[in-house]
């Protein structure tokens, strides 16, 4: 049995790619541009290499390596086949199978979120916990639900599409999904900023958001800094995220959310308008889950893509 593993977070720019001893340490971690040429064609090819690059440098054999640990950006399903990644140009395409090929290794593939989420359950903030919601609010909201240790893929590996949660009726404009009233639109860093800009028109009250770049790092600096407009906006983000979490604590009834991406940098202060609302909204068996923030930030993907390889 190998006492070392490979994993490869695969992104539309680049892909972050770790070798971890057994322990789970990291004992390097490096990243290689994302060729998306000919349909995303390279890509495998070029992780195979850098794994045997890696494996050469460290002089190590195939008996010393126990598999290659994947997270993608789109729905991988249980037997690590994904049904089309739209930022690598990848249609349905056997992960597993493929770089397995490549490299005569074996091979475990995961959708990136999911992988993340398992990597903070693992290493992160939601160590020593085994029922854990992992949200992640950056451009879009991802997320990944783990129940007993184990990652909730769903058929398709569409599980925990938690950005998809309709939590809106009166709404306008389209999600990237193409429907409306979608978590993302609200609780994401540009949710954020879409809530800020709407606010910003719709009050006529004084604040700091008026003068300078609105973002979801301004929007809570302000709020940190007692701005009444931006606690508005905080309040109703808090409202969005917090209901959106308490239905799906009525599905899973988790120990701990574990709050990660970039909006979260902002701190416990995100922690405190989500906690408020989904204490309002929630089935009361639910209502003690803690909130966590997330500590691996991007090594949360190849981390639990190294877990995949360690179930
Ligand atoms: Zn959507």
């Amino acid at each position: 049995m190998g006492k070392y593993c490979f994993a490869a977070d695969i992104g539309g720019t680049t892909i972050k790619l770790g070798l971890f001893s057994d322990a789970g340490d990291v004992l390097n971690k490096w990243e290689i541009p994302t060729n998306k040429e000919d349909g995303g064609s390279h890509i495998l090819e070029d992780i195979a290499a850098a794994v045997k690059g890696e494996m050469e440098t460290r002089k190590l054999t195939k008996d010393d390596v126990i598999g290659i640990g994947v997270g993608a950006p789109g729905p991988v399903d249980k037997d690590g086949v994904i049904h089309k990644a739209v930022n690598l140009g990848w249609g349905v395409l056997d992960i597993s199978r493929e770089l397995s090929a490549l490299t005569g290794m074996t091979v475990k593939a995961g959708n990136d979120a999911n992988v993340a989420a398992l990597g903070e359950m693992w290493k992160g903030g939601g160590e020593g916990f085994k029922d854990l919601v992992v949200v992640t609010l950056g451009t879009g909201v991802g997320g990944g639900v783990i129940i007993d240790g184990k990652i909730v893929t769903g058929c398709m590996g569409a599980g925990g599409e938690i950005g998809h949660i309709h939590v809106e009726d009166e709404e306008d404009e389209c999600c990237g999904c193409g429907n409306k009233g979608c978590l993302e639109q609200y609780a994401s860093a540009t949710g954020v900023v879409r809530l800020a800009n709407r606010k910003l028109k719709t009050s006529s009250a004084d604040s700091v958001l008026r003068s300078g770049e609105v973002n979801a790092k301004t929007v809570f600096d302000a709020v940190k800094a007692g701005d009444a407009l931006a606690v508005e906006i905080a309040e109703e983000f808090g409202e969005y995220l917090g209901k959106g979490l308490a239905n799906i604590a009525c599905v899973t009834n988790p120990e701990v959310f574990v709050i990660g991406g970039g909006v979260s940098k902002a701190g416990t202060v995100i922690i405190d308008y989500v906690q408020k609302y989904y204490k309002k909204y929630v089935f009361h068996a639910s209502r003690e889950a803690k909130f966590t923030l997330a500590t691996l930030g991007n090594d949360a993907g190849i981390c639990g893509a190294a877990k995949l390889l360690f179930e």
